[in-house]
């Protein structure tokens, strides 16, 4: 047996018994005539201690251990003279009696502490490395912790885990799909699945009733943003359920894998519907855990002649604004940021107008010129404005208006600590739009996929105004992130197709890429509903990430690299023959 203990067990109580530990040095403190080793291992960490009058070899031995060496020692567990309350095991220590070398360690390339030397790539390159720091030890540990609480969860449930299979064809999700080159018929492709969606509706076909899977999903995306091309999902599906029942069962077991994770009780979650959303916050995902709504002016403006509100309203533009709270004191310079920050080119807006409420009574504004005292504070009621607010207007289109004030209130949660830490806002986001038309090449696309079931009380606008039919879809929202997405699901052929007809899909496109989906609900396909949990970016949250390469153990780089084992990378020339591909750009 290489060890009786674990680094991180042991205490007062363990006094006096003779126990063996195996792990990694962390650090050797020679003092002349005594030497102290801290050993880790996944559990903990415990003193050493050796003494030079009591066994010199075993001293000597121990003078050469560099830091991560792996070694076992038996010896006592004793009381600690000077004890170490930041320690799970800082009353103890064992003093060693006999000392093994398991393996010896080079220099690692930076310190494995929470607070390392190494920069991110390099911790990346030496991920085996990075992993045996507390924090991201504790990551993962977290991370197995809620997958087990879920699948604690949907097992009580009578939900059944059913894999799917990796080399698919293509299911679309919106993303790009990475494929997978056919040896045995060259020229075809399989498609690494977006996500299981496709299967696991044919699953509810096939009676399976309740499924669940943590799965890995891919999407070559660039990388924008914090994505990575392959991630897990938690996806489930439900057969003979509406809306209702999804809600019931998910939120359940949130709630449950937040009491076994953290032992936070979480609230029952309120619901938003995506145009509330989208109108108060300027976002489908909405950081609840502080007020600040946007307020919509247009209705309510005082009479002036500033052409810039004017002008909107004429246009049939937006004029909104934001209390920013206990912020009127700001300086030229503080204003000049966040005026900046609203013009970056994916906000796009032309600038802001401000009034503040000073403390002293007084009211000042950027359009003094166009607008009295009283006309102000008109404006100011409209929003709550109190002493020492300011109110920060944008008039432009509504979209630019609303995604920049959203944009805007995050910007000053994070200035003015508006988030108290370790609180949770999680609610549900519902009445999504099924189509919505890109901006740009003016067609209609699905808003999540295209296997949405409209809502039946909008399917009298499918042909006259597809636009306003909303979907029966819905989005969790944990702390302004999605955290899971689902729908209930089109059973139907012919609605399916017709769905598949606005989307513009061409009759042969729809034989070739769903055929075998349609042809499936010929043969008694039960109504049905699912989601998806985005795992990474739940674990992210709950353990205080910042990326969700921070809550997976091998992730890729920035540029999709994989920086430890240096992928993609070339392959041997005869692989490709066999594929029957020839590399035509390598740069
Ligand atoms: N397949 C969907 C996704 O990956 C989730 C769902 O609708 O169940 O977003």
């Amino acid at each position: 047996m290489y060890r009786t203990k674990t680094c991180g067990e042991l205490r007062l109580s363990n006094a006096n018994e003779t126990v063996t530990l195996a792990g990694w040095v962390q650090i050797v403190r020679d003092m002349g005539h005594l030497i102290f080793i801290d050993l880790r291992d996944r559990y903990g960490m415990t003193q050493l201690s050796l003494n030079a009058d009591s066994d010199a070899a075993l001293y000597n031995m121990a003078r050469s251990l560099g830091r991560e060496y792996v070694i076992q020692v038996t010896g006592k567990v004793i009381e600690r003279t000077s004890k170490n309350s930041e320690m799970a095991t800082g009353d103890i220590e064992i003093f060693v009696e006999n000392l093994t070398i398991l393996n010896e360690a080079e220099t690692p390339p930076f310190t494995i502490e929470n607070k390392s030397d190494g920069g991110e790539e390099l911790r990346m390159k030496y991920r085996y490395l990075d992993i045996r720091r507390p924090h991201l030890k504790d990551v993962l540990v977290t991370r197995a912790t809620m997958i087990r609480a879920m699948r604690e969860y949907l097992d009580s449930k009578n939900f059944i885990e059913v894999e799917t299979p990796n080399l698919i064809k293509s299911t679309p999700e919106g993303a790009r799909d990475f494929l997978v080159p056919s040896r045995m018929q060259n020229g075809s492709f399989y498609a690494l699945p977006q996500s299981p969606q496709i299967l696991k509706q044919l699953l509810m076909v096939a009676g399976m009733d309740r499924y669940y899977q943590v799965v890995k999903c891919y999407r070559d995306e660039d990388f924008r943003g914090d994505r990575q091309p392959e991630f897990t999902q938690l996806d489930c599906e439900m057969s003979f359920v509406n809306q209702e029942d999804v809600f019931e069962n998910f939120e359940g077991m949130v709630k449950h894998v937040f009491k076994k994770t953290n032992g936070v009780e979480l609230p029952d979650f309120i619901r938003l519907t995506f145009a509330d959303a989208v109108k108060y916050y300027g976002s489908d995902k909405p950081d609840l855990r502080f007020d600040c709504k946007i307020v919509e002016l247009n209705d309510s403006l005082p009479k002036s002649e500033f052409p810039v509100f004017n002008n909107a309203i004429a246009a049939g533009n937006l004029v909104a604004a934001i209390n920013a709270k206990g912020c009127a004191a700001y300086s030229r310079k503080q204003l000049d940021e966040l005026t900046e920050f609203v013009k970056a080119s994916h906000r796009g807006l032309s600038g802001l107008v401000n009034i503040k409420f000073n403390e002293d009574g007084t009211v000042k504004s950027s359009v003094d010129k166009f607008y009295n005292e009283e006309q102000l504070k008109e404006i100011g009621k409209a929003l709550g404005a109190e002493k020492g607010d300011l109110i920060l207007i944008a008039a432009e289109k509504a979209s630019k208006v609303r995604k920049s004030l959203g944009d805007l209130r995050l910007e000053l949660a994070k200035r003015e600590s508006w988030i108290k830490p370790g609180t949770w806002s999680v609610f549900w986001v519902v009445d999504f739009p099924l189509f919505e038309k890109d901006e740009e090449t003016g067609e209609t696309n699905f808003v999540h996929h295209p296997f949405c079931s409209p809502h039946p009380d909008d399917l009298q606008y499918f042909d006259s105004d597809p636009l306003r039919v909303r979907a029966q879809t819905y989005d969790m929202v944990m702390n302004g992130n999605e955290i899971l997405s689902g729908s209930i699901r089109i059973h139907q052929r012919e609605l399916q197709n017709r769905v598949f007809n606005k989307l513009g899909f061409s009759q042969e496109d729809i034989d070739h890429k769903f055929g075998f989906m349609l042809n499936a609900f010929r043969y008694g396909a039960p109504p049905h509903g699912g989601c998806a949990f985005g795992i990474d970016r739940w674990v992210m949250l709950m353990t205080g990430g910042e990326t969700i390469r921070d809550s997976m153990a091998f992730p890729k780089a920035s540029n999709g690299r994989d920086l430890m084992m240096d992928a993609p990378a070339l392959v041997d020339p005869k692989q490709l023959t066999e594929l029957g591909i020839a590399v035509v750009n390598k740069d």
